[in-house]
């Protein structure tokens, strides 16, 4: 439907609407003064016949607007008004006294419920019937300046009535414009978002791959890695025969390098297990004091063969036994003792293990501190990502693929705990594990 048509409808009926409420509020005060005779019966009557007649025609103009046509139903009304304007007033008031502004209202009407043009026929029609009530019913000649003034108004109503049409397109046409952006953006945002869900999709594929493949690779290696270290231990116990001091520097390090092998490998597999949530946690009743001196018994060497000291601290407030994984507590700390020992020059490593104060529910701390080259804030953002490592000398001549701290963050998440770093270039390092303190469940 032409949405000029369907506006000039809406007003009509508007209007329409407005004259038979003001034609039935009439119709009842006449019937509320007759009844309590406050007024002529004459003058009541005199109300009564014309309020009908506006109601009937107004039913019927509303009728066709609504069934049939619009522009039909405006010219109607529009005529009906100004024959009724007409007839309102003597014949003398209408043709140049009080009444004749009353023409302006259908001229005005006329060029918003019909068209911008029609104020102009519509002022003809109002001088057609002046100068037929001048001829005719006051026989004498018309004068000319009520209907000169009539198409003044008719003018200023046109201009107004199509500058607001012309707006009305204008604003139309922007609607336009704009709703099909709307929908060309919409359809270019639904493409967007497939293919991102189709790239996540294709993402997770990987990294469901990639788990797999690092879970297999890994335990491909580890079986025949095992191997060369038994094997590799037989030939050092001399079980093949006695060795020469040369054959034995050789299987020294043959053991060496596979132990630092088997390391990477036992990694990747956490790693990936992590990945693909199957490392569950196996918590039982332990001694921290006994995760000290393991981890003294076997870093101690190692801290010892690069000239640094490792020590060691339990504060008395920590209960002798905990509830946890000992193993992965173990994995916890011997992660980042070994980086600890790797990266640090000179100085020494302190761990400590203590109570947390004034926090509820209780925690217990796993703390590591070096004196080593410690690491930029930039590098901390990244460096417990799985296979990140600072890109420097120091990081480059040791070995490793960048997986220690991410497995130490993930292991401390599992026991639902976390890990804190305090560093900065040339202040050594502090790694603090923060972990829910359980007491042993130790079995009766
Ligand atoms: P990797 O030791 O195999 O390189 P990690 O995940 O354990 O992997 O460590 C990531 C990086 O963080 C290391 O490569 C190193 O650059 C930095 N880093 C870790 N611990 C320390 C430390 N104690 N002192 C200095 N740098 C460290």
């Amino acid at each position: 439907m032409d949405p000029d048509d369907a506006r000039r409808r809406k007003l009509l009926n508007i209007l329409l609407t407005g004259i038979t409420i003001i034609m039935l509020l009439v119709l009842t005060t006449a019937a509320v003064a007759s009844l309590t005779g406050l007024e002529e019966p004459q003058l009541i009557r005199m109300l009564f016949l014309p309020s009908i007649s506006v109601l009937v025609s107004t039913a019927l103009t509303y009728v066709i607007n609504r069934l049939w046509s619009g522009q039909f139903a405006s010219s109607l009304f529009l005529l009906l008004t100004t024959i009724a304007v007409a007839f309102t007033d003597t014949p003398r008031q209408v043709v140049n006294g009080r009444s004749l502004f009353l023409f302006t209202i259908p001229i005005l009407m006329a060029s918003v419920i019909l068209r911008p043009w029609a104020s102009f026929v519509m002022a003809g029609v109002s001088s057609l019937v002046i100068t037929v009530i001048e001829l005719f019913v006051l026989n004498r000649v018309p004068g000319v300046p009520s209907m000169l003034g009539f198409f003044a108004f008719a003018l200023i109503s046109w201009l107004s009535a199509r500058s607001l049409e012309n707006a009305l397109k204008d604003l139309r046409a922007i609607n336009r414009e704009l709703d099909h952006l709307v929908d060309v953006r919409t359809r270019a945002l639904q493409q967007a978002n497939q293919e991102l869900a189709e790239a996540n999709e294709h993402l997770r594929e990987m990294d469901r791959l990639k788990s797999r493949f690092l879970s297999m690779v890994s335990h491909d290696l580890r079986t025949p890695l095992g191997a060369i270290q038994g094997f590799a231990e037989l030939l050092q116990a001399e079980v093949y025969g006695s060795l020469s001091d040369r054959q034995e520097n050789a299987i020294d390090r043959i053991t060496a390098n596979a132990k630092q092998l088997l390391h990477l490998v036992n990694d990747l597999l956490d790693q990936a297990r992590i990945e693909a949530g199957r490392l569950s946690l196996q918590p039982a009743p332990f001694a921290p004091a006994e995760l000290v001196e393991d981890l003294e018994s076997t870093m101690g060497i190692l801290a010892e063969s690069n000239g640094l000291t490792l020590t060691t601290n339990i504060s008395d407030d920590l209960p002798e036994r905990l509830q946890g994984d000992k193993k992965r507590l173990r994995q916890i700390l011997v992660n980042l003792v070994n980086n600890a020992l790797k990266f640090t020059e000179e100085g020494g490593v302190h761990v400590q293990l203590y109570r947390m104060n004034g926090v509820s529910p209780p925690r217990w701390v796993m703390e590591v501190a070096d004196t080593g080259p410690g690491i930029s804030k930039e590098d901390q953002k990244y460096i417990f990502e799985p296979f990140r490592r600072v890109d420097d000398s120091i990081t480059r001549e040791h070995m490793g693929v960048g997986l220690g701290l991410s497995i130490v963050q993930q292991l401390a998440e599992l026991m639902e705990g976390e890990v804190t770093l305090e560093s900065d270039i040339g202040q050594g390092s502090t790694f603090t594990v923060i972990l829910p303190l359980t007491p042993a469940k130790e079995e009766a």
